[in-house]
């Protein structure tokens, strides 16, 4: 299995692993006197040396209040800036630069559509459906607006493996159902949810439908128009960019009709006493206040940086190690994963009998291992699956086979110590 493992890591030559980690400076420390061996990618993925660069870049060269400015400085800045939507544009194969709005992730990108479109859109009565893989922040902002607002909320169920039932989401809608909201690609279990034919369905019967796109952006090519979102969130530093900038796309008709969310600066037309406040056009609408200007420039640094390598040779890389490391600690006795879904992202999830995976979590870091372990911010999956918290490992194009056998083998050891 390990030989397979390495003959099919052999037939994707198009990434680069060496190349890919000498861009990363981080990969160099040591942790406890070991090399670290970083497998926390879904919670924060590591930054290349190219989007570091852009934070000296900035602040060294042209920091300046972006959009007023008539001077060089804000001129430079407002130029990078409105660059980076171009690139996100086309990293998501958006139509136009106006549906990419800037946020400072997918919280509140997802805050936002329920701020903006689900105050103006939902009500007493109507149903909006989740589902029992979301990630809190698609979860706990629904249920905020629902105790406001009156609405219902309907989860989609999953089976044992982790996956969505299609059929049982088909059955949810009614003429009521107004709003689909479900992750791309799952942070706790890492399925990868069918969600052209989910906003298929949606769109079938008159719904809207949000992805949460932050698990999904760091692994494979998105495109919002082939799936045809509605809405669509990914946050920057979990795509090898900084934290404090992520985007939230829109359809533009759905965003024109969508009231403001937080007002202030930068995003009015004109503010009066005397008549009715007017609004910016669509994106700036959305972006009130100073932005996080250097952090927007990072991203989009991050996304040269990743379409570089290829989504598509990082997507194959990562199933390699997934697959590696599947086999390696399924060979480890009282070790049960959860979330084995036949299509999958990096992720890892797992219980061991016997032993706390808050422990397990303390002790391998000892051996320069960084896994998360806790709930992942999916409580109710995670007590579905009748548990508190699993440890999980997730990977990223740095990662290596051997990471994944040091992980492997320091998780036996730190499991017979725990026993
Ligand atoms: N959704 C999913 C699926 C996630 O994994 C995360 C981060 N763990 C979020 C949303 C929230 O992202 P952020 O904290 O960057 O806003």
């Amino acid at each position: 299995m390990t030989d397979l493992a390495t003959r099919d890591a052999l037939e994707v030559p198009r990434l680069d692993v060496a190349a890919v980690r000498a861009d990363f400076p981080i990969l160099a420390r040591q942790v406890h006197g070991r090399p670290l061996v970083y497998l926390d990618n879904a919670a924060t993925s590591q930054t290349p040396r190219q989007v570091i660069e852009v934070f000296d870049d900035y602040y060294g060269r042209y920091n300046a209040n972006i959009h007023r400015g008539l001077h060089t400085l804000a001129d430079e800045a407002t130029a990078a800036y409105e660059g980076t939507r171009e690139t996100v544009r086309a990293f998501l194969g958006a139509a136009e630069t106006r549906e990419i709005v800037f946020t400072r992730g997918t919280t509140e990108a997802i805050n936002l559509v329920a701020g903006a479109w689900g105050r103006a859109n939902l009500k007493a009565g109507d149903e909006v459906l989740i589902s029992r893989l979301e990630h809190h922040s698609n979860i706990v902002p629904w249920q905020l607006l629902s105790r406001e607002l009156g609405f219902a909320i309907k989860v989609i169920p999953v089976d044992e493996r982790g996956v969505l039932d299609l059929d049982a989401y088909a059955r949810l809608f009614t003429e009521r159902t107004r709003l689909v909201a479900v992750n791309h690609v799952s942070n706790a279990f890492g399925t990868v949810n069918p969600v052209r034919e989910m906003a298929r369905i949606a769109h079938e019967h008159g719904a809207r439908i949000l992805v949460d796109g932050a698990q999904a952006a760091p692994h494979q090519r998105v495109d919002v128009r082939d799936i045809d979102a509605d809405f669509y969130a990914f946050s920057g530093h979990k795509v090898y960019g900084p934290t404090g900038a992520g985007v939230l796309y829109g359809k533009a008709s759905l965003l024109e009709a969508m009231p403001p969310w937080q007002g202030g600066g930068e995003m009015i037309a004109t503010v009066s006493f005397e008549h009715e406040t007017t609004f910016a056009d669509i994106p700036h609408k959305f972006e009130a206040g100073t932005p996080a200007v250097a952090e927007v420039i990072a991203l989009g640094a991050a996304l040269r940086w990743v379409s570089g390598v290829g989504l598509e040779a990082i997507g194959a890389w990562e199933a390699q190690l997934l697959a590696r490391a599947t086999e390696r600690v399924s060979r480890i006795d009282g070790l049960r994963i959860l979330g084995t879904a036949p299509d999958k992202a990096g992720v890892l999830s797992f219980v061991v009998d016997g032993a706390h995976s808050q422990d397990i979590g303390l002790l391998i870091d000892q051996l320069g291992v960084a896994i998360r372990t806790g709930h992942h911010c999916a409580q109710p999956l995670l007590h579905h699956f009748g548990v508190d918290a699993t440890c999980r490992a997730s990977f990223a194009a740095y990662n290596t086979l051997e990471e994944v056998d040091l992980f492997a083998e320091a998780l036996e050891r730190v499991i017979s110590m725990v026993r």
